[in-house]
């Protein structure tokens, strides 16, 4: 399906009251969220997304200032059509979104709330394609909550089988003529309130099918709402990955056992080393210290320093990790390689991974070793050495400050 046939219809026409009660004048999708309008947040997920070609957003008729003002903020605006005036309802907001689109009508419009801007583009995906198999398809979470349905007095009337229900969000997607036919059709009838195109084109007699949504596809609605997605976007709450990567090599020489991953291993010879010479162990902790940007393992541990002879190299990756946690990081993930024709590393492989499990303060199924010998080639394959290369991957707050698009 080429570019041009997907459009997205996004409705900024609310007058957002339930947000303002701060006193804020600004329709709350008009609102700045940690510096940026939260529909350019919302348009820019759009514009960014490579299936989506068109993009028709519905204003309210006093709000053309407040969304220049959106747009301003966008790094990119291609595939931005005019804005179109909206009318007293949802409902007619997205039939003039609809209709804007009639003269080069896409094959899926995806109606969007703009008061929801961190949908994903997974989702966006997600309902481009549920939207391709079943013509009218909205995203829905399940249900935690258990629901009532109650009388005007209060009394329950009944209790849904929590299972079966599910919290209805957007990007909701359509064959384009089946939703323009549904809308045009309700207004015939004059029914103009449907807050939800999936019940006006369940109305119009469609089948709707709900395909996964996306728990963090929240509607900023409330005060309440707008204070945790800021809090959520402060640079420092926000973790980024981030990959490291080490190497590192020791000579055999004379001895009865080698180190590697923390675990004392019989061999027919030993390594020259300052430390215990543990490969795995080292190239973890350059990894490590390869994620923060924080040197190498030279520079923490100089060989000129005598505290650091013989020393047992778990003290290193501890000191990597210590140096991850002070910084508000996490660890998720160490892949190792140990490069050598001997010894065998595959019998090992199981206590290798638990010993740095337990150094680092992960679960076992973090932690990956592996082994490689190198074809006889090179000093590997000569047996004068054994190598290791390994990778960590970790989320660290991010520091920088100023807008972020993430
Ligand atoms: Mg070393």
């Amino acid at each position: 399906m080429a570019r041009r046939d997907i459009a997205a219809v996004i409705v900024a026409g609310g007058r957002g009251l339930r947000a303002s009660a701060s006193g804020d004048p600004l329709p709350k999708q008009y609102r700045p969220l940690a510096g940026i309008p939260v529909l350019a947040r919302t348009l820019h997920a759009f514009l960014a997304h490579p299936a989506v070609g068109r993009v028709q957003v519905v204003i309210g008729a006093d709000d053309a200032e407040h969304y220049e003002q959106s747009v301003a903020a966008l790094p990119q605006r291609d595939g931005l059509l005019e804005p179109v005036i909206g009318g007293g309802t949802r409902q007619e907001s997205v039939f003039a979104g609809l209709h804007a689109l009639r003269n080069d009508p896409p094959a899926i419009v995806l109606v969007h709330d703009a008061a929801r801007p961190f949908l994903s583009a997974a989702l966006i995906d997600a309902a481009i394609a549920a939207a391709q198999a079943h013509e009218a398809a909205i995203p829905g979470t399940p249900v935690t909550d258990t629901i009532k349905q109650v009388d005007e007095a209060g009394r329950v009337v009944e209790t849904p089988d929590r299972d079966r229900l599910r919290a209805v969000q957007t990007p909701q997607a359509f064959a384009y003529p089946l939703l323009l036919d549904a809308h045009a059709r309700a207004r015939g009838e004059g029914l103009s309130s449907f807050t939800d195109d999936g019940a006006l084109a369940e109305w119009a007699g469609a089948a709707v099918t709900v395909f996964p949504g996306d728990i963090h596809n929240v509607k900023l609605t409330t005060q309440t709402d707008f204070d945790a997605a800021e809090q959520r976007l402060r640079p420092e709450n926000r973790l980024t990955t981030r990959v490291g990567t080490g190497f590192d090599v020791h000579a055999f020489a004379d001895g009865d056992h080698i180190w590697l991953g923390g675990v004392r291993i019989a061999h027919t010879q030993g390594v020259t080393a300052h430390s215990d010479g543990d490969v795995v162990l080292h190239a973890l902790t350059d990894a490590l210290l390869g994620a923060l940007a924080d040197g190498d393992i030279g520079s923490h541990f100089p060989p000129s320093d005598p505290q650091w002879k013989g020393a047992s190299s778990d003290r290193f990756l501890a000191h990597a990790v210590a140096l991850l946690h002070a910084r508000g990081g996490m660890l998720d993930h160490l892949d190792a390689t140990v490069i050598c024709e001997t010894p065998k590393v595959g019998p090992h492989r199981e206590a290798i991974r638990a010993r740095i499990a337990a150094i680092c303060g992960l679960t076992p199924h973090r932690v990956s070793i592996k082994a490689t010998t190198s074809e006889r080639l090179g000093f590997t394959g000569r047996a004068e050495g054994i190598a290791a290369q390994a990778a960590a991957t970790i989320r660290l707050p991010e520091t920088s400050t100023g807008p972020d698009w993430l």
